[in-house]
């Protein structure tokens, strides 16, 4: 291993499930580095949750392996179960006990020294902001605090892994941003690894280091937003737009004898450059060359629901719910 080299915490070698006829993950190669998070996306019947159970060796693979910090999920559930924690998307808590006797049930399940858990159950109450209702029945609770207390109960256990399916599933946009917040810290201040779920791409965007995109079992792209951005870019035009002045004719003369521009669209003094390659460079200066003031040069991004719906059209995808609701 080079130094520079990151260490593997999970990975999938040719992992597949069939049920049937059917094949729910097909061949799944995928690598997540220690201390990032990674995302895997896609609609619902993608296959993230089958892929998720064999992770936790709760399923067992039908080909392949999946390994958690080097150890088969199959043969060593045990082991494996001491290193991650688990969020599934419907967090089961007993409903008629406060937050707080949940958690404290979760500490005697895992054998925890009492005075260790009371610290490690008032630091995770503390930490996912539920203080002050720690001592209410989780009946009461709305879904984003039982998805708190969900992280909380996994924080009890301490683990350098974390899989959650789903997490922000059926939680307001302001719980969302929370959750979502707490999620980065859990990686960039505790260095843990996480795993998660999701087909809400702009949370995904948001919070994710790198993204394995899901359509019918098979991760179709993976990498970092501008990875994937980059891969769908390739072969195809750029769209640069660019505002200068003096504006008029010869502006526009001007950028066509840039060589990579295509065609230019005009809406008010707006340019739009459709390019071959990125000729941001040559045209700055050639437009300072020639007196030009550039007032905006910008190369339009791909986001990620682009992203997304174009590898999906690609593979022939063209369900719609699994990229509503974002
Ligand atoms: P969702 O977000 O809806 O759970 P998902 O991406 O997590 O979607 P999976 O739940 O992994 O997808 O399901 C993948 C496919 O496998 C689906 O077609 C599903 O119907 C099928 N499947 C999952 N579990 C079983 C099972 N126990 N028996 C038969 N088919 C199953």
């Amino acid at each position: 291993m080079t130094d520079t080299a990151k260490e593997i915490l999970v990975e999938t070698i040719n992992l597949t499930k069939r049920y049937g006829q059917l094949t729910a993950v097909d061949k799944l190669n995928l690598k997540v580095e220690k201390g990032s998070i990674f995302g895997l996306l896609g609609p619902n019947g993608a296959g993230k949750t089958t892929t998720i159970l064999m992770l936790l060796g709760l399923t067992e693979p039908t080909e392949g392996k999946a390994l958690i910090a080097g150890y088969d999920s199959t043969y060593n559930p045990i082991k494996v179960k001491s290193i991650v924690g688990y969020l599934p998307d419907n967090v089961g808590f007993y409903t008629d006990m406060t937050g707080i006797e949940n958690l404290n049930y979760t500490a005697e399940l895992n054998g925890l020294d009492p005075k260790e858990a009371k610290k490690r159950i008032y630091d995770a109450i503390e930490r996912v902001g539920l203080k002050d209702a720690a001592n209410r029945k989780v009946g009461e609770y709305s879904r984003g605090m039982r998805q708190r207390l969900g992280i909380a109960d996994v924080l009890v256990k301490d683990p350098p892994l974390i899989i959650m399916d789903e997490p922000t599933l059926g939680i307001d946009p302001e719980g969302v941003r929370e959750l979502l917040a707490l999620i980065k810290t859990l990686a960039r201040e505790d260095g843990r690894t996480i795993l998660l779920s999701s087909h809400l791409l702009h949370q995904v965007q948001e919070i994710c280091d790198k993204v394995g995109i899901f359509v019918e079992g098979k991760m179709i792209a993976c990498g970092t937003i501008d990875e994937l951005g980059s891969q769908l870019l390739a072969g195809q035009q750029l769209q640069i737009e660019v505002m200068a002045e003096p504006f008029g004719e010869a502006l526009i003369d001007t950028c066509k004898t840039i060589e990579g521009v295509n065609d230019i669209k005009v809406k008010g003094h707006l340019l739009t450059l459709k390019c071959s390659k990125d000729i941001r460079k040559q045209l700055s200066r050639t437009l300072a060359n020639r007196g030009y003031e550039l007032l905006h040069l910008y190369l339009r991004g791909v986001s990620l629901n682009d992203i997304y719906q174009r590898y999906f059209q690609k593979e022939g995808y063209h369900g719609a719910e699994g990229y509503a609701g974002d």
